[in-house]
This record gives C-alpha cells, sequence and structure tokens, in this order.
C-alpha cells in the first residue's frame, strides 16, 4: 500500500490528509514537531486573552485521526533523504515514504538584532510562545513589539487586555504602510494610539538589552532612547520553516519552489502551505503566500492529485480579512497602497474615522478591480462574482446593498457614500 508522509500538521497539511483519506485508502503518516493535533493558530489570541481555552483550537475530537486512519507522529524531521526516499526524525528513526509533502509553515523572522535570542523575547506564531508569554506577562511592567504588521497588532491588543504597557516600533513612517493606503493606514495609527499603544511611526530596533541573568531589561532605538521592557515581541514579518532542508537536494529559495501541481524539483515530493514557493506568482499573487484559506486550498488541491486526479493550483480572486484592535478589514481584488498608472481610487471615511471603503477602478474601462473595507463586512460571494464578471465600478456602488451584511448599510452610510461617488467620478471617463 502507498505510503503518504506529510510533515507539518498545520491547516496545509491536514486538510490535504483528509481530502486524501475521502478518496483513497492509502497509507497516511503525519509528523509534525509542535503539537501532537491540529489546532487553529489564529486563535492564539483568544486564547491568551481568555476567551477560549487552548483545546478549543482543537477542530477534531483526538479520535477523529485514528477513525479515519490517519496516523500522528509527534516528531522533529531532521533530514530528509531523497534518494531512499526517506526522513530522518531527531530521535534517529527513520520514515520510508512513497509521497513526501512539506507543509511546515512559516517562522518569525529575526533580522540579527543583538539580544534576539534573551529570555523575554518572542515571536508569535508557535504554541510555545503563547507559553512563554503566558509566563512572563504577571511581570512585565512594558512590552515592546517591533514591526507594524498583522501579527503585531494582534500582540499589541493581546498585552493590552492584561493591562500591560505597549511600545510599538513600526520601521514605516505609517502602520502597514507598504499595504495599507494612506488613509486607511493613517486611520489604523490613530485607532492604534487610542486604545493607548506608544506608537512609534519610523523606528527601528537596534539593540536588545540584558539584565545579568539573560532575561530582556530593555532596547535601544535608532533615535538612540533606551526603553526598559521586559517581553521583546518580534513580529516583524514571517518566512518559510525550511532550514532542515538545506542539503537534501529540494529546489529552495525563499521557500521550497513549486510548480502550479505543488510538485519540487525531486519526484513525489511537494509542498504545500506557507513554506510553498511557485515559481511565478499566480497572477498578481506573491509566489509565497502566508494566509490560512490558500494553505486549506493547497491541501484540497493536492488531494487530487495525489488520488489519481492532477490539478493545478487555482487560488481565484484574492482576498483576506484581519483585525485592528476593534476595527474589521477585508480586501477583495487588488487595492495597491499607490494607485499604478492606469487605476482610480475612490475613498470614503465614515467621520467618526472607524468605518472606511476604498475602491480601486480602471480609470478607461471603470472596470472594478478591488475594494479595502474598514468596520463594514462585505460578502465574499458579491466580490468574487464581481471580479469573474468584470463589473464596473459602478456597478458596484449602486449595488453596495447587495455587497454588505449589515442591515442598516443603508439608511446610515449607502447614500453618503453613493454621492460622494457621484461627486467625485460619475461622468468622469478619462483623466
Ligand atoms: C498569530 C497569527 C495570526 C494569524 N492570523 C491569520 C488570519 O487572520 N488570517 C489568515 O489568513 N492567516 C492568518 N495567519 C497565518 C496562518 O495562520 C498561516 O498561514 C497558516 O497557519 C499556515 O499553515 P501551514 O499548514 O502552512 O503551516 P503551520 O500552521 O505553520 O503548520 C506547520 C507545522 O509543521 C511543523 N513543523 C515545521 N517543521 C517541522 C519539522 N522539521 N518536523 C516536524 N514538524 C515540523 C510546525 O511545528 C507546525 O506545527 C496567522 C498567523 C499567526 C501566527
Amino acid at each position: 500500500m502507498e505510503h503518504i508522509v506529510i510533515v507539518g500538521n498545520g491547516i496545509a497539511g491536514v486538510t490535504l490528509a483528509r481530502h486524501i483519506r475521502k478518496k483513497s485508502d492509502a497509507k497516511i503518516t503525519i509528523v509534525s514537531s509542535e503539537n501532537e493535533y491540529f489546532f487553529s493558530r489564529t486563535a492564539l489570541m483568544y486564547v491568551f486573552m481568555g476567551h477560549m481555552k487552548f483545546e478549543h483550537t482543537q477542530s477534531y475530537e483526538n479520535d477523529f485521526w485514528k477513525k479515519n486512519k490517519i496516523n500522528l507522529l509527534q516528531g522533529l524531521v531532521t533530514t530528509v533523504l531523497t534518494a531512499s526516499k526517506e526522513i530522518v526524525l531527531s530521535n534517529n528513526d527513520t520514515i520510508k515514504f512513497d509521497k513526501l509533502v512539506l507543509a511546515t509553515g512559516s517562522k518569525p523572522n529575526k533580522y540579527g538584532w543583538p539580544g534576539q535570542d534573551l529570555k523575554g523575547v518572542t515571536g508569535l506564531y508557535h504554541k510555545k510562545d503563547l507559553e512563554n508569554l503566558e509566563e512572563w506577562a504577571p511581570q512585565t511592567k512594558r512590552a515592546v513589539i517591533v514591526g507594524g504588521g498583522l501579527i503585531g497588532i494582534e500582540l499589541a491588543e493581546m498585552l493590552r487586555s492584561r493591562d500591560i504597557p505597549v511600545t510599538f516600533l513600526v520601521r514605516e513612517k505609517t502602520f502597514w504602510g507598504s499595504v495599507l493606503p494612506f488613509g486607511e493606514s493613517q486611520m489604523i495609527n490613530r485607532h492604534i494610539l487610542e486604545h493607548h499603544i506608544d506608537l512609534r511611526l519610523g523606528t527601528n530596533l537596534v539593540e536588545i538589552l540584558s539584565d545579568e541573568k539573560g532575561h530582556v531589561k530593555g532596547i535601544v532605538t535608532d533615535k538612540g532612547e533606551t526603553i526598559d521592557c521586559e517581553i521583546v515581541g518580534l513580529t516583524a514579518g514571517v518566512s518559510p520553516n525550511i532550514d532542515f532542508l538545506k542539503d537534501s537536494g529540494i529546489e529552495l529559495n525563499k521557500g521550497v519552489k513549486v510548480n502550479r501541481y505543488l510538485e519540487t524539483n525531486i519526484a513525489d515530493i511537494y509542498a504545500i502551505g506557507d513554506c510553498a514557493e511557485q515559481h511565478e506568482g499566480i497572477d498578481l499573487r506573491r509566489p509565497i503566500e502566508a494566509v490560512w484559506y490558500t494553505g486549506r486550498m493547497m491541501g484540497e488541491t493536492l488531494a487530487q492529485t495525489l488520488t489519481g486526479n492532477p490539478t493545478e493550483y487555482k487560488p481565484g480572486h484574492w482576498f483576506n480579512s484581519a483585525k485592528f484592535l476593534d476595527i474589521e478589514y477585508q480586501t477583495y481584488g487588488w487595492v495597491w497602497a499607490n494607485p499604478k498608472e492606469n487605476e482610480v481610487h475612490f475613498y470614503w471615511e465614515h467621520h467618526k474615522g472607524k468605518k472606511a471603503i476604498r475602491i480601486s477602478f480602471d480609470k478607461e474601462s471603470r472596470t472594478f478591480l478591488g475594494i479595502n473595507t474598514f468596520g463594514i463586512r462585505m460578502r465574499h460571494a458579491f466580490f468574487d462574482k464581481v471580479l469573474t464578471d468584470k463589473q464596473t465600478v459602478d456597478f458596484v456602488i449602486s449595488h453596495l446593498k447587495d455587497a454588505n451584511f449589515d442591515p442598516e448599510f443603508f439608511t446610515s452610510y449607502e447614500s453618503e457614500i453613493q454621492k460622494q461617488f457621484a461627486d467625485q467620478f460619475v461622468g468622469v471617463k478619462k483623466t
């Protein structure tokens, strides 16, 4: 019987295993080091904030795996021997495979800062990070977070939920300025400050200082300031967790290089999820996509291929969602921080500064290209269809009611948005 070995029990690896099992009796083994069972990484913050217990982040009963004949092995893979089709674990056990799937996820970036390995310094990625934060939080008078993206703001919210003062160092001049256009980025800056987070824009970490016991006692910024703190959160992005593959002969760049079928350069070895890197990004997507739903889609897609139905990975239209403290964010299609030459942006912000919409469209054809929403929850299916049908911005503006979930939306905001759009853009076909 064919043996499929999957390294990593995150969303990518377990989705793959479940979908193979639906169609095949192959022997399946998942080897993963962090935790015996799959859990939702995106829910870690809610465990720290006391909204749920860690057990509730596990979406399957523990006996699910046995019932579905998916063998789980907790262990760290240190080597892949491609010629003999074996993996080696840190305890020197070896496992033979017919097919191997690498689904090893990401790790937080560390840029060689002095002191980055001290006690009290952590990323926010692994279960262990949460356990460390639990241990250190009670003794913490201030935390410093380095890196202004989605994970940094989550960590700030977590620490503030325990009344720990937080200083937030953001290299850019405005929060998540490489992704968010200026208007929304400014809105989030204000929101962060309202939450009593000490936001330092345009500020870099230079060094992390140690006390005599090897624990963090402060940091130094590139403005020459020393800030006393007991926790340093490093949230300057993530990168694929693939160091153990360096000498394997599997083609690597930042991630494990794969083609559209998620195959590596070595026959019968595949990669999915955060650790996979497309040779070229699909459509306008990045070659590496460290997001939950693409890991799930890659798992579903590869399951087809491994059960006799070779299938290309086609992720469809880009979308993403996140939360900036109390403000929910969604994005569908492409809205760049700065419009490209053929693009125009329409931006509406509610006067209270907690809701906003930005729509990007083509200035010649008026084709809708993408939308960012803040504090307004939109319908995925609506925008998926609009993008597929290549509808115009005028269609979207006149169908805002169908696009959003909020029954109060029309009376509260829709007419204001439509009026502003009409004032700015109706009749303006070309610039
Ligand atoms: C705090 C946080 C919040 C997030 N919020 C969102 C969100 O709101 N929306 C969104 O789309 N995405 C979010 N993400 C990203 C999302 O969680 C990841 O894209 C997703 O979990 C990646 O899944 P994966 O299966 O590729 O890898 P992972 O979930 O990283 O799983 C890989 C597993 O493989 C194990 N492993 C690695 N190397 C080895 C080895 N050599 N041997 C054995 N085991 C190994 C790892 O320990 C890990 O458990 C968030 C991430 C974090 C950290």
